[in-house]
């Protein structure tokens, strides 16, 4: 009988292909298993979903080429999950299912160039300079040429090849990532002992063998009887050969075992214990609720709303360990800038090495072992950002999704352009398990999700309890107008009087400060410098942008345009200029007006080593700076008692993006940030610089009235039908030139307004502020869909069916729930 499989491949191709197992590889390959397969001239890895399919027997199927790993990489759980995402979010189920494997898994395609004649006929009127590397590399890859310097065109290639000159082969690359295997030596039972080996010595003749001999015994003197060949070799200068020989006389044998390459900060020898501590009374009944669902092993949804510093991390922390004394697994989501040392240790300090922890900091070879070990059984809790999510642990009987509002939780590009907060709870409802959302903030989503009763909110309105007080107080907010400082002349570049006066009595007090440059989208918008005015779409109610090229101002949402002010309305002066003074500024602003101040800077210039990030925090931490300096990535999760002061260099940068979640993620951020003072004993201050003192937003920040503020935003959505009362799906074509895009980008508005019904708006095309970036030019249009329409994926689906989408250099792309534009 023909044997056959059918696979999900990682290319955006709807349907799954099937084809013939040759009989040589059936014992190995089994429903997840990861197979080499051809597609017209090219060879993908992809996963088997199906074995045995059904085919016509007519059709005349390809085979398999080969197994890459004869163990299944995924299991049932992950192949549901990840079809569900490829419904839900409108890719294809090979791409869903490759975002659930550790990078460098597949094999892949590469071109490999050969010399074929040296004769001055084939390299006529080809460069010397690629002729002189040819002649002494024998074979490159284009992009070995290039880093060698050889910018050669693809018309000097062509001519290369059709004058026999260089052969071009498309050979296959392997994995990038493979299991480390060691190899030691291992003594012989009789030898084991330092006189057994001495014994030897006399029967050697080689000098080189007795000194692996000498070598050997050193080493179990220091009681180690299977030493690291490659340390053996080197302390005594030996070859491979002399070893083997030793080998052949039985003495010792080379074994290969398997090495698990673990991050520093995973590794158990930094691990103190700590113990939960008495909960305060809201934490208590939180805890108590979360206990009770998890033990009824049903699916559930939790919104653990809570103010910074009420003690999410102590609840997380409690559900985790029911969730394990009833034998079940977890995995806790954070956005990836809050995934510190810090945070880490929080978990690490009460469940020790059993946490485990996936990181895009991390290399690919550890994330690769940490990710089988998963696989394995070997953790009982994955802490990670938006992938975790879909990491391959089993038993799954709580996900916690902690600042579950962040953006971060949302992936853009490649797809599968999933929301992780969404999946999580989808996996729950899969798994019958427990999901926990938290935040200081909900997202509007989450909350409108309560209001229906699919989610259960659980709240913790007080920070914790400290020595000599009910509660550590919720940080004072005051709110400085930059226009009447800088009528008063108390600008000193982009900081105030009364900001500089609050840094310097923390520097005197010994007290820590964090500012926060909130520089987020470098989107055009143009600002009166004097009041701060932005001019807004009428229809829409987001910041309109401005266009350089044409020196208008346009809405991005409906397309409405209009030439820019040339005074403000609102205050009458002609001031308008772009906003925003970057990190480096202030930093420089920061160490004239305070010298000898310790100052730390962390944005994305100054974090792009490895380890810069986790090494700045940890200098804040330990006290080795005063003032921590950055972008929203010091607004997330940290927990630095000594910090009393925390300010914001420009609150209005966030709220003038042209988008309707910019005032809602503003809010967000800045109650973040705000809850970072004053964490511990000592009182918190909040000073926020603004332009636009009487936006509301502010006076709800000052009373930290996240209810109330949430509220009014719920309303301006439901009448302008954004969610969480409506669905946005985003659709981006992109390519050259930029007729053809746009024509594409038309093509699909037609198609969308035939297909959908008409409850459903399509706006755009509209094109990005960046016209043009990799010489591809994009277009945007978005759908906005009410939410009781059903049929959206399905309908759109048919759309993508019939919209023209494998033409050369033009691209279409679908975002699902999109929560930005781009
Ligand atoms: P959140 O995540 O809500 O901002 P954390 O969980 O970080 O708050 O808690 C803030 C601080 O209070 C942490 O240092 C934590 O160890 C401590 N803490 C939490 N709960 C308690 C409690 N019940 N008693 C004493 N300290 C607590
Ligand atoms: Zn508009």
């Amino acid at each position: 009988m023909l044997r056959t499989v059918r696979v999900a491949l990682p290319i955006p191709v709807v349907k799954e292909y099937t084809y013939e197992l040759p009989g040589a590889l059936e014992a190995s390959v089994g429903i997840g298993s990861l197979v080499l397969v051809p597609v017209r001239a090219r060879v993908y890895t992809a996963i088997v979903t199906e074995l045995d399919a059904q085919v016509r027997p007519e059709v005349n199927l390809r085979r398999v080429r080969a197994v890459v790993s004869d163990e299944p990489v995924v299991n049932a759980e992950l192949l549901e999950l990840t079809r569900w995402i490829a419904r839900y979010y409108l890719c294809a189920w090979g791409e869903a299912l490759q975002a659930a494997l550790p990078a460098g898994m597949q094999t892949k395609e590469k071109v490999v160039l050969y010399l074929d004649s040296e004769s001055p006929a084939a390299w006529e009127n080809i460069s010397p300079r690629l002729y002189a590397y040819m002649a002494k590399h024998l074979k490159a890859t284009p992009s070995r040429l290039k880093r060698a310097g050889l910018r050669i065109s693809d018309e000097e290639f062509t001519k290369a090849e059709k004058q026999g000159a260089l052969q071009r082969k498309v050979e296959l690359e392997g994995p990038k990532v493979r299991a480390k295997m060691d190899r030691f030596i291992s003594l012989a039972p009789a030898f084991r002992t330092v006189t057994a080996l001495r014994d030897l010595l006399p029967q050697l003749h080689g000098t080189k063998q007795k000194a692996v001999i000498q070598e050997l015994i050193r080493s179990v003197e220091s009681g180690d009887v299977e030493p690291l060949l490659a340390d053996v070799r080197q302390n005594c200068g030996a070859g491979l050969q002399t070893v083997k020989t030793i080998e052949q006389r039985g003495i010792i044998s080379i074994v290969e075992k398997r090495d698990f390459r673990v991050p520093e900060w995973m590794r158990p020898a930094d691990i103190s214990a700590s113990k939960a501590p008495a909960f305060h009374k809201s934490q208590a009944k939180a805890v108590e609720v979360l206990h009770e669902a998890i033990e009824t092993q049903e699916y559930r949804t939790y919104v653990l709303h809570g103010v910074t510093g009420s003690g999410k991390t102590e609840v997380y922390l409690a559900a985790l360990e029911k969730t394990f004394a009833l034998k079940q697994t977890a995995i806790v989501l954070v956005p990836e800038i809050a995934l510190t040392p810090q945070t880490v240790q929080r978990f690490r300090s009460r469940f020790g090495d059993t946490v485990a922890v996936l990181h895009s900091r991390m290399a690919q070879g550890e994330r690769y072992d940490v990710w089988e070990q998963i696989r394995a059984d070997r953790y009982r809790v994955v802490i990670g950002p938006r992938s975790a999510i879909l990491a391959p642990i089993q038993n799954l009987g709580l996900i916690i999704v902690d600042e579950e509002h962040d953006g971060s939780y949302k992936q853009m590009d490649p797809a599968p352009r999933y929301h992780a907060r969404d999946v999580a709870v989808v996996r729950a409802r899969m798994r019958q398990a427990v999901c926990i959302l938290g935040s200081a903030t909900p997202s509007l989503e989450s909350l409108a999700n309560v209001g229906q009763g699919k989610y259960t909110l659980l709240t913790m309105p007080d920070r914790v309890p400290t020595q000599g007080r009910s509660a550590a107080a919720l940080p004072s907010i005051k709110i400085i107008d930059l226009c009447e400082e800088r009528d008063k002349n108390n600008l000193h570049g982009a900081l105030s009087t009364p900001l500089i006066q609050a840094i310097g009595s923390r520097l005197e007090r010994k007290e820590q400060v964090i500012l926060l440059q909130n520089r987020r989208g470098f989107a055009p918008i143009f600002e009166c410098q004097n009041c701060g005015f932005v001019p807004q779409c009428i229809a829409c109610s987001v910041s309109m942008t401005y266009h350089q090229v044409k020196q208008q101002l346009k809405c991005h949402y409906c397309g409405f345009v209009r030439n820019p002010p040339v005074s403000c309305p609102n205050c009458g002066a002609s001031a308008f200029a772009p906003l925003g003074s970057g990190t480096q500024r202030v930093f420089q602003d920061l160490s004239e007006l305070f010298r000898g101040a310790r100052i730390l800077r962390m944005d994305r210039d100054s974090t792009q080593t490895k380890n810069a990030h986790h090494e700045i925090l940890n200098a804040f931490a330990d006290y080795q700076a005063d003032i921590l300096i950055g972008t929203q990535m010091v607004a997330k999760g940290l927990d630095f008692g000594r910090v009393t002061l925390v300010g914001v260099i420009n609150c209005d940068v966030g709220l003038r993006l042209p988008d309707f979640r910019s005032e809602e993620r503003t809010f967000q951020l800045l109650m973040q940030v705000a809850g970072r003072a004053g964490r511990a004993d000592l009182p918190g201050a909040v000073l926020l610089q603004t332009r636009r003192p009487k936006h509301p937003v502010f006076s709800s920040l000052k009373k930290h009235d996240f209810d109330g503020y949430a509220q009014q935003l719920m309303k301006e959505r439901e009448a302008l039908g954004y969610p969480p009362f409506g669905r946005i799906m985003g659709v981006q074509v992109r390519g050259a030139p930029k007729r053809r895009v746009e024509r594409l980008a038309e093509k699909w508005r037609e198609l969308l307004l035939e297909q959908l019904p008409s409850t459903v708006s399509v706006l755009g095309p509209e094109q990005p502020y960046i016209e043009r970036v990799e010489h591809q030019y994009r277009y945007f249009l978005m759908i906005k869909a009410p939410k009781t329409y059903r049929n959206l994926q399905e309908d759109v689906r048919m759309v993508i069916k019939m919209a023209p989408s494998s033409m050369p250099n033009l691209h279409a792309s679908i975002n699902v729930d999109a929560l930005e534009q781009v």
